[in-house]
């Protein structure tokens, strides 16, 4: 079978694989809609998270599924289903204490395209297919359907971290599509006001049509200062972290109140080394001491929950599709859709690829 695959760091190349193979609780999956991740792009062209040869890329995936293992009870082939980015082990001691995404490890959770083939592969395979597959909802579209795997899940656990309470200031650091997605999610735990902080002209309007209030250009003055002058100097109850670079923190920190939340979905691309820090500003952060504590996490996956993101859409809260600025059809096409995702022009949001409908 032939996948869209990491050659090496910096390089992306179409290879030619064996199918998977599968135990008796898992799947193998055909993919029905694509997404690629600005995570890939960190993966290969930052080699963010170290070298990886041939390893087929992409966690973003709406399939039909092709086999299922003896003792799968709930999908068939022929099923139509939501591909969670994140697969956990679900018997683990890391998922018993309720951080189902760091089994086995850090970050474990996540397999696709970082230890095991990703799903821009003619086929995937899928551990624990119960647990880790759910039924694509009739009448939901494959642009909106293939948001939930990551974009969504992700975003809304920024908001979700962020312990918002009705009324609530927020900061969107950030305004791709995780942070679109956490400033939808932000306005449906209750926020107040919502600042979003970006500039491109497409993602503000998505933004406000989600539920931003205010929207910040920190390219024409400094972030914290901008909140903070439009709050009498307070700063925020929660700030939502979901872009930027290493010094992003200094933004964030600066920019909240105390007793607020700092909850970081940003994936800090660069470098593997120990040596390797982010830095924190001393003074804003109370030296320490200023109740402005920082959430982290990994996008929450497994079978609930693209359920309960299902609901979501279903039930019109919140239209993902609107972020599926570049729609392509067919999976030749799916290099094309990454290198754009990697040069992300001024009016993209998000690349989909339409498989087969
Ligand atoms: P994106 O690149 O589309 O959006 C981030 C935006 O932030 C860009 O438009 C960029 O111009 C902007 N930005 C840069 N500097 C900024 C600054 N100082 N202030 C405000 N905005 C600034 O990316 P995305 O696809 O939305 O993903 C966002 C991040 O989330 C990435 O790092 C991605 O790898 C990560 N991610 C994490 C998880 C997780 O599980 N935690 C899952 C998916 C993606
Ligand atoms: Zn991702």
């Amino acid at each position: 079978m032939k996948g869209l695959a990491m050659l090496e760091i910096g390089e992306i190349g179409w290879i030619e694989k064996e199918r998977p193979t599968y135990g008796p609780r898992d799947a193998i999956v055909k993919p029905l809609a694509l997404a690629p991740c600005t995570s890939d792009v960190h993966t290969v062209w930052e080699g963010a998270i170290g070298e990886r040869h041939d390893l087929i890329l992409g966690h973003e995936a709406l399939g039909v599924v092709d086999e299922v293992g003896s003792e799968v009870r709930d999908f068939k082939p022929g099923d139509r289903v939501i591909v969670p980015a994140i697969t956990p082990d679900w018997e683990t001691e890391a998922a018993q204490r309720g951080y189902p995404s760091q089994t086995g490890g850090p970050l474990g959770g996540w397999k696709f395209s970082n230890f095991k083939d990703g799903v821009f592969g003619e086929f995937f395979h899928v551990n624990l297919a119960d647990y880790n597959l759910a039924h694509l909802p009739e009448g939901m579209s494959l642009e909106a359907g293939v948001m939930l795997p990551d974009m969504l899940s992700t975003g809304f656990m920024g908001a979700e971290n962020a312990k918002i309470e009705f009324g609530a200031s927020v900061a969107v650091l950030g305004i791709g599509p995780v942070g679109l997605s956490a400033i939808a999610g932000a306005k449906l735990r209750g926020a107040g006001r919502i600042f979003a902080v970006g500039t491109r002209p497409a993602a503000v309007n998505v933004a406000k049509e989600y539920g931003a209030t205010d929207i910040i250009n920190y390219k024409e003055g400094d972030t914290a200062e901008q909140i903070r002058n439009k709050t009498g100097g307070a700063g925020v109850d929660a700030v939502i972290i979901a872009g930027g670079g290493p010094d992003i923190l200094m933004d964030a920190i600066r920019a909240a109140r105390p007793g607020s939340v700092i909850s970081n979905i940003n994936y800090f691309g660069q470098g593997m080394g120990d040596e390797d820090t982010i830095p924190l500003p001393r003074v804003a952060w109370g030296f320490g001491m200023a109740d402005k504590n920082i959430m982290t996490g990994l996008c929450p996956g497994g079978r609930v929950r693209m359920e309960r993101l299902a609901e979501v859409v279903m039930h019109g809260r919140m239209d993902p599709s609107l972020m599926a600025t570049h729609v392509f059809k067919g999976f030749d096409k799916l290099e094309e859709a990454l290198l754009l995702m990697k040069e992300k022009p001024r009016d993209l949001i998000k690349p989909v690829v339409i498989v087969e409908q």
